[in-house]
């Protein structure tokens, strides 16, 4: 399979790939599209086993920020970075300068920020050699940690899915969190305030003492969250939870969460339907972060501070985009994913034309 025939490829306007001797940066930026702005999207760094693998799932990643971004309605299209290399041994802050000198290269169209394996120490020094950089600390445009932000989304949604579904309030559900990392933990204390009961699971069982501690959760072993007696099951852990084997022995009747890449197939997002469940669709619920983001670039941009109610706006107007992704399943008998696909694709067209 060449390049353009890539199911990953759909439409991409540019795959840019850099090379820098003196540090042995190989670095791939993907920039799906700009049609509603310069390209937004993290960087991720990842000890990739070939550059198709690092192109490919750099191009999947851009392509899915362009439907987040649209759909979270910031003045941005879809752009995805990966770093081949292992972030715990190959980091060095001469490799990030080299990554910045990289992004700048794309001119503009593509501003880079945090993802796997890349932190905001690393971000300074790539902003040493371009500005095209959102996600520092310690200037007045800086947006700080997004998790909160991707969190308090994830919280409302969960609210109006409950509500979709149940007809009620949080007050005496059970909600079953998988990972309570940066995201998952945040939830996990607004849920608890909210009067729900939680169940949760991890591989890191400081993160869940520190959990349980503040909520009072419940906790189980990673592979029985899937069985855990919920009304709701929140993914926020890695991608590819709900499988139709881990569909089949979900209890409850509502899948939302902070994690990207939820659904394992399309197949398992028209099962989840089938069934009656909701489904909050992933980069609908959690574009909280990337609206953090946004925030932080348009005070870059600007040169004012970075401003919470702008942030706030956004947020609000999102969870109305997700509860019109709701109602439209409801009428149209049509699986959320498709109807929250169809709005991100109007959008970038719209802008397109
Ligand atoms: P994180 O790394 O802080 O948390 C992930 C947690 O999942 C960790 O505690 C990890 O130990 C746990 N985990 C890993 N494998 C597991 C398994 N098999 N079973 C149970 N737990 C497991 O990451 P995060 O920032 O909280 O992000 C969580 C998810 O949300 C990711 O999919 C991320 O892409 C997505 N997301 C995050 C943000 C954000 O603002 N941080 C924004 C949008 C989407």
């Amino acid at each position: 399979m060449t390049l353009f025939d890539s199911p990953a490829f759909e439409g991409h306007e540019s795959i840019n790939a850099f090379y820098d001797e003196a540090t042995g940066l190989k670095t791939i930026i993907a920039v799906h599209s700009t049609a509603r702005g310069p390209a937004a999207g993290g960087c991720r760094m990842w000890a990739y086993p070939t550059a198709e693998a690092a192109m490919e799932d750099a191009m999947r990643l851009s392509r899915a920020m362009s439907y987040k971004n649209a759909v979270a309605d910031i003045d941005h299209g879809g752009g995805k970075a990966v770093i081949i290399g292992d972030s715990k041994t190959q980091k060095t802050p001469a490799l990030f300068e080299a990554f910045g000198r990289a992004v700048d290269a794309v001119g503009g169209r593509y501003w880079t920020a945090e993802d796997v394996g890349v932190s905001p120490t690393d971000l300074q020094a790539a902003r040493r050699t371009t500005r095209f950089v959102a996600g520092l600390d310690g200037h007045a445009a800086a947006s700080g940690d997004p998790s909160p932000v991707t969190a308090e989304g994830v919280f409302r949604g969960v609210k109006l899915a409950v509500k979709r579904a149940y007809g009620g309030d949080l007050t005496g559900l059970t909600v079953a969190i998988q990972g309570v990392g940066h995201v998952g933990a945040f939830l996990a204390e607004k849920l608890h305030a909210a009067g729900a009961k939680l169940i949760i699971t991890d591989v890191n069982q400081a993160a869940l003492d520190e959990v349980a501690a503040k909520t009072g959760a419940k906790i189980v072993a990673p592979e029985a969250i899937f069985d855990a007696e919920a009304e709701v099951f929140a993914p926020c852990a890695l991608g590819g939870a709900i499988t139709l084997a881990t569909l089949e022995r979900l209890k409850g009747r509502v899948v939302a969460g902070g994690a990207n890449n939820q659904l394992a197939s399309a197949e398992a997002g028209e099962a989840l339907f089938a069934k009656g469940m909701v489904y909050a669709p992933d980069y609908v619920i959690n574009g909280g972060g990337i609206i953090n983001v946004a925030g932080e670039i348009r005070a870059l941009e600007a040169d004012t501070a970075f401003d919470p109610a702008w942030v706030e706006g956004k947020l609000s107007r999102l969870m109305e985009t997700l509860d019109e992704v709701f109602q439209r399943s409801l009428d149209e008998k049509r699986p959320t994913h498709e109807i929250a696909g169809e709005i991100a694709r109007a959008r970038i067209e719209a802008a397109r034309r």
